[in-house]
C-alpha cells in the first residue's frame, strides 16, 4: 500500500456563504459548464482573485514604481442580449473599445471604472441599435470590484 504524501491537502476548514438569487444562478451555470463541483468552481475563483489582489499588493509597493510593470487591467468582454423581445441574441462586445476610465484611491490602492455610454450599438442578427451603458470596476486595480450594465432599446426605434 502506497502512503499519502507528507504534506496532505486535507479540506477541513468549513465556511459557510450566503448568496443572493444572482450569485446562485452564476455558481450553478459556471459548475454546469465546467463539470465541476461547485466548492471547485470557489475554490478556483479565489485562486484568480488572490494571484490579482497579491500582484497588485506586490507591484504597488514604492520599489516596483520604476521597474516599468503595469498592472494589467482585467476584462471588459462580455455576453450581452439583444433587448428586442422578437431577436434576443446573445453576442460579445468588449468594453474596453468604448470606456473611459475613471481612477480614484481607495484603502486598497487605485479603483478604476471603466465607464460606457454606447448608444449605437448594432445587434449583429436583426441589425437594429441597441443603448448600452454602465460601468464595470476594478479595486484595487487588476481585481474584479463589480459590474452594473444596462441594455436599452437603441434611441431610434423610440421616434
Ligand atoms: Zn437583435
Amino acid at each position: 500500500m502506497r502512503g499519502r504524501p507528507k504534506k496532505e491537502n486535507t479540506r477541513d476548514i468549513v465556511y459557510k456563504v450566503r448568496l443572493n438569487e444572482e450569485e446562485d444562478r452564476m455558481l450553478t451555470q459556471a459548475s454546469e459548464w465546467t463539470s465541476q463541483a461547485k466548492s471547485e468552481v470557489f475554490r478556483k475563483a479565489l485562486q484568480v482573485y488572490y494571484k490579482s489582489v497579491e500582484l497588485n499588493e506586490h507591484l504597488s509597493n514604492k520599489e516596483f514604481e520604476d521597474s516599468g510593470w503595469a498592472l494589467d487591467h482585467i476584462s471588459q468582454q462580455r455576453i450581452i442580449r439583444c433587448p428586442y423581445s422578437d431577436c434576443e441574441e446573445e453576442f460579445a462586445v468588449d468594453f474596453a473599445d468604448y470606456s473611459e476610465e475613471q481612477e480614484s484611491e481607495g484603502s486598497m490602492g487605485q479603483r478604476c471604472e471603466h465607464v460606457f455610454d454606447i448608444d449605437d450599438l448594432e445587434c449583429p442578427v436583426c441589425r437594429r441599435l441597441i443603448h448600452v451603458r454602465g460601468v464595470i470596476s476594478e479595486y484595487p486595480v487588476g481585481a474584479y470590484e463589480y459590474e452594473q450594465i444596462e441594455i436599452d432599446e437603441g434611441a431610434a426605434e423610440n421616434e
